[in-house]
């Protein structure tokens, strides 16, 4: 192992402040900082060595400093039909996290997104019986630079794609147009490193994502819901529900004994009235668990009168063995919110042939031995890490 790349601190777990301070310990004028900021955020340099606009022996003294980067990309899969990329990072101490690119109308009008999904811990304390990353334990919070360095990554990515497409398309959006906090983790239990990796991504001389563009998603953490409404930024929130009673959520979400739906649904109403935003709420439909009309029709009524959304979600197959429901039960859930007056919509999960789920293709890597195969075609090495 290189322990001279794990001793260096990661440049981009540092604030613009922090930045600046480093800097001028260094010994540099403030405008450097700005240029390295740029350079990093802006430009999406991947080393220190290719910023031009510095000065080369401030290149290699901040090379000696600070790990420019601290995601290594291990595996790339990319869906039939080419819409979505999955991607496996390994972490300096060898852990591994996911990040998923879904592009929505790439070669449609001018709304067309490209949205990063994210993740903020590898593996995930809160053991969702449907989720691949709950199943597999928590390891560690992310910190703010790996979880921004994913954003960043993608970034790269589309921005390389599209130097090869110019002659194509025409297309004056930003490389990266939403950020959803949806991969691996619970964003709300690594609150501040959330929170100032939100921060960053909307930073006008940097990814500049604008706040109501990116979108956390919790399991339902009370304390931080609350928190959430007195923050400044215009984050969209999303709510992980997955049942209408106490007795049914707590059988698939461990977090319910904790923090009960009355009480969940008291947060999500206190940030409604603090912020004025409309919250989505999540529902993953779990054939024979939460997907009985009765439960819609309950669910109706929990959210009567409240200023939100509902994202009907058929489950992902993982190694728990929950089934989706069929197309027709979806439908029938569907329009039993709709007619009580909940706009319901159904997200059907894309690139499931690459395991785009939350936690799916870690999983996988994890468990396949050293150079196994992973379809369609990418050669894994060294996969665990090691
Ligand atoms: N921890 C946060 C965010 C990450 S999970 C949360 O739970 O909200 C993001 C979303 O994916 C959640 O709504 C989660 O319930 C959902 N999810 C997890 N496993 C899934 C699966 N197998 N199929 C479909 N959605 C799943
Ligand atoms: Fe954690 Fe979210 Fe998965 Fe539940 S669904 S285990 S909270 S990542």
């Amino acid at each position: 192992m290189d322990t001279t790349t794990i001793a260096r601190p990661s440049i981009l777990d540092l604030s613009r402040d922090a930045l600046v301070a480093a800097l001028k310990e260094m010994g540099e004028p403030a405008f450097r900082a700005r240029q390295l900021w740029k350079a990093i955020y802006s430009d999406l340099a991947v080393s220190f060595e290719e910023i031009s606009t510095l000065p080369v022996p401030l290149r290699a003294r901040l090379a000696e400093r600070f790990d420019p980067f601290p995601l290594e990309p291990r595996v790339k899969l990319r869906s039939k039909d080419r819409l979505v990329d999955k991607l496996l990072f390994r972490l300096p101490d060898g852990e591994l996290i996911e990040t998923v690119l879904m592009k929505y109308g790439e070669f449609g009008p001018a709304r067309a997104r490209r949205t990063v999904c994210i993740s903020t811990q590898a593996g995930c304390a809160l053991g969702c019986t449907f989720c691949a990353t709950g199943q597999q334990g928590f390891r560690r919070h992310l910190s703010e630079g790996e979880i921004v360095g994913q954003v960043m990554h993608v970034a790269r990515l589309v921005r390389a794609d599209r130097a090869r497409e110019s002659a194509k398309i025409e297309d004056a959006r930003p490389d990266v147009t939403n950020v959803v906090f949806m991969g691996m983790g619970e964003p709300l239990a690594n609150y501040s490193h959330t929170m100032a990796a939100v921060a960053k991504l909307n930073d006008p001389e940097g990814l500049n994502i604008g706040a109501r563009h990116m979108t956390i998603s919790t399991v339902g953490l009370v304390p931080g819901i609350l928190k959430l409404a007195d923050e400044p930024f215009q984050v969209n929130l999303a709510v992980s529900l997955h049942a209408p009673d106490d007795a049914t959520r707590s059988e698939t979400m461990p977090v319910n004994r904790r923090y009960p739906i009355a009480d969940l649904m008291d947060a999500v109403k206190r940030y409604i009235v603090k912020t004025n935003r409309r919250v989505t709420f999540e529902y993953v439909l779990l054939h024979g668990q939460n997907d009985y009309p009765q439960q819609a029709e309950a669910l109706a009524k929990l959210l009567r009168g409240v200023l939100c959304h509902v994202n009907l979600i058929p489950v992902n197959r993982t190694e728990a063995s929950y089934e989706r429901p069929d197309n027709g039960r979806i439908g029938t859930f569907r329009d039993i919110l709709n007619q009580a007056g909940i706009a319901a919509t159904v997200r059907f999960e894309k690139g499931t042939d690459i395991d785009a789920g939350c936690g799916q293709l870690r999983a996988r890597i994890i468990s396949a031995p050293q150079g196994a195969q992973v379809s369609p075609g990418k050669q894994v090495k060294n996969a665990s890490g090691e």
